[in-house]
Parts: structure tokens; C-alpha cells; sequence
């Protein structure tokens, strides 16, 4: 584990250390509290000595993601007792169904345009962020994002979350979407560890066909349109990495029958068992010759066609699709 990240730990545990201490001067039964702190004293030492983030019983490295959500965890997956990995189950089972909900409903009406989502998580829980934000059902324009938190598991969900609650909170308050890119991009820095960033494509589409939209280093966001493929190339830097990260917008027309096509890399880099990527050509040859059919039916041939590519077993990341067709 580097320095800088056993440091950020450090930092961690101290104020938890004094948030407990500040609670035990208040609480009537402080047994609880004393245990807390014996086992954030217990993390402390281990950071001195160098051998913060070792499992107790193997001594291998514990999982980041685990240690992210709890940096006093003691033992890695393998180790837990059965309590405990019962007790881990049920907490990552919660998370699935809390996550599904953060999902926009299937059956939103836009203002003359069509929608369908594709969301698939690799395990339990998914790092990617897929979501259409409407303000009302009259508006003449909605938000729709598509993003994916570095990583898998628990410690991604948690901050893909995160980016639903900002973009649900900030989109359509008033700020153009640079400000909101912007905006959201230094409360993630803020709120995540330094270990994580997300990349992400938002955009707001209007009535009139035309959609304005920002790309965050994600998958080239792409409209198809007679036969054509139009890869929309404008590009800032993940969410995460910088707190002044400056983001540009691009805005294209889209007529009728028009599509815009959004992903993550769990589609192109989804893999044969020799290794071979599925990879954004094949994804833009399958996107032209079906410029003309519904969002569901060019959602279900781009996931037939993976898995006729990989076969059995070549998935290895979170899924996400969105086809938005202008009407
Ligand atoms: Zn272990």
C-alpha cells in the first residue's frame, strides 16, 4: 500500500478516533463506543508497524474496495467467519436491491423521443451509473448519463450513488451543463478516495431534436443516422482526477429516426477466451446496419451479438447500454 493512500487512512481513522471519543463523553453506555476505539487503535498501531491492510490470518493483502467501505476490516474475504460472511452477503444483497432502485423508470415519457437502457452489473452490485432525468412530464427537455466508477463491487456502487444523488440534485438547477460537469466533478474529488475516478458522458435533449452533451474520458458517445456513424470526439478528463477540471460541450441535431448510442467499456472490452476484444469497430459495423430499427431492438442485437463474439464467460466488467432515438 503507497504511502499517500496509508496516510489518507491515517487521517481517517484519527477523526473517527475523535468522533467516538467526543460520543463517548455523552453516551450513558459507552461499552460499544470503548470497543469502536480499541479496534480503530488496533488499525493505528497496524499503520505504525507497517502492516496496515495485511489479512490477520494469511497475511495477504485485504481487498481496497472492503477496506474503502470499513478501514478497520481485519481479515480478507477468504478469512471471515461464517457470521461474518453471512452478515457480508446480506449487506451486498441490500446494495443490489437499493442500487435498482436508483435506476430511471422503464416507462418514462419524453418529449418526442424514445428511450431503452441495458443494465447489466458484473457481480452483485455495479460501478456503472445509467440514468434519465425528466423534471416534468411537459418539459421540453430531459438529462440522461451514462458512467462507469473505476473498479467493481461495493466500493464503485457506493460512488456511483454518489454521482446519482449530485446529478439528481444539481440537474436542472439552473447551471449550463460545463457548471454541472464542473460542479460535479469537484464534489466526487472531494467525496472519493484518491484511488477512484469515474469516467461518464451527460447531456440534455430537447424536443426540437437537438441534444447538447459532455464527455468525461468515456466511450466515444455515438449517433447513428442512415447507415452513418457519427463518433462524437470531444473529450475532458475523468470526473475525479483533478478538482479544476474544465469541461467543454458539444451539440448536435438529430432528426427524425436519428439515434444516439451510449455504453461503457463493458461492451468493447468484453473478450474472447483468447483475449481478443469485442472492440468499438465491430460495435460501430453492427450499429450501421441497424440504424433503422427501435432503442430495444438495437439494444438486443448489440447484446446478441457479444455474446456470439465472446461465448460463454467473456464478460469481466459491468454492462451498461442507453439508445435514445429521436421520434
Ligand atoms: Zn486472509
Amino acid at each position: 500500500m503507497s504511502g499517500l493512500i496509508e496516510e489518507m487512512f491515517a487521517r481517517q481513522l484519527e477523526e473517527r478516533k475523535q468522533r467516538l471519543q467526543e460520543a463517548a463523553t455523552r453516551a450513558s453506555d459507552t461499552r460499544q463506543i470503548h470497543d469502536l476505539l480499541e479496534d480503530v487503535d488496533r488499525a493505528l498501531a497496524k499503520i505504525s508497524a507497517g502492516n496496515y491492510g495485511l489479512c490477520e490470518s494469511c497475511h495477504e493483502p485485504i481487498e481496497p474496495e472492503r477496506l474503502a467501505f470499513d478501514p478497520m476490516t481485519r481479515y480478507c474475504v477468504d478469512h471471515l467467519s461464517e457470521t461474518e460472511q453471512h452478515a457480508l452477503e446480506r449487506d451486498i444483497d441490500l446494495a443490489r436491491q437499493m442500487q435498482t432502485r436508483l435506476l430511471p423508470a422503464r416507462d418514462l415519457i419524453l418529449p418526442s423521443w424514445t428511450s431503452h437502457f441495458h443494465y447489466e452489473p458484473f457481480g452483485q452490485v455495479s460501478g456503472d451509473y445509467c440514468d434519465i432525468i425528466t423534471r416534468d412530464s411537459s418539459a421540453e427537455s430531459f438529462y440522461f448519463v451514462v458512467g462507469d466508477v473505476t473498479g467493481k463491487g461495493i466500493a464503485a456502487s457506493l460512488l456511483m450513488s454518489q454521482l446519482h444523488a449530485m446529478f439528481r440534485t444539481l440537474a436542472g438547477s439552473g447551471l449550463s451543463l460545463c457548471e454541472l460537469m464542473e460542479r460535479i466533478n469537484r464534489l466526487f474529488c472531494e467525496a472519493s478516495l484518491t484511488t477512484h475516478f469515474a469516467t461518464l458522458v451527460s447531456g440534455i435533449a430537447h424536443k426540437s431534436g437537438e441534444i447538447e452533451i459532455s464527455n468525461a474520458g468515456h466511450c466515444l458517445p455515438l449517433i447513428i443516422r442512415q447507415g452513418k456513424i457519427d463518433r462524437l470526439s470531444t473529450s475532458g478528463l475523468p470526473l475525479g482526477v483533478t478538482c479544476d477540471a474544465q469541461y467543454r460541450t458539444e451539440t448536435k441535431e438529430l432528426r427524425s429516426g436519428d439515434t444516439l448510442f451510449l455504453y461503457t467499456d463493458g461492451l468493447t472490452e468484453s473478450a474472447t477466451q483468447s483475449g481478443e476484444l469485442y472492440g468499438e469497430n465491430r460495435l460501430l459495423d453492427l450499429l450501421k446496419d441497424a440504424s433503422s430499427v427501435s432503442p430495444v431492438k438495437l439494444a438486443e442485437s448489440c447484446l446478441a451479438d457479444l455474446t456470439r463474439f465472446t461465448g460463454q464467460g467473456g464478460r469481466s466488467d459491468d454492462l451498461t447500454l442507453m439508445v435514445l432515438r429521436k421520434e
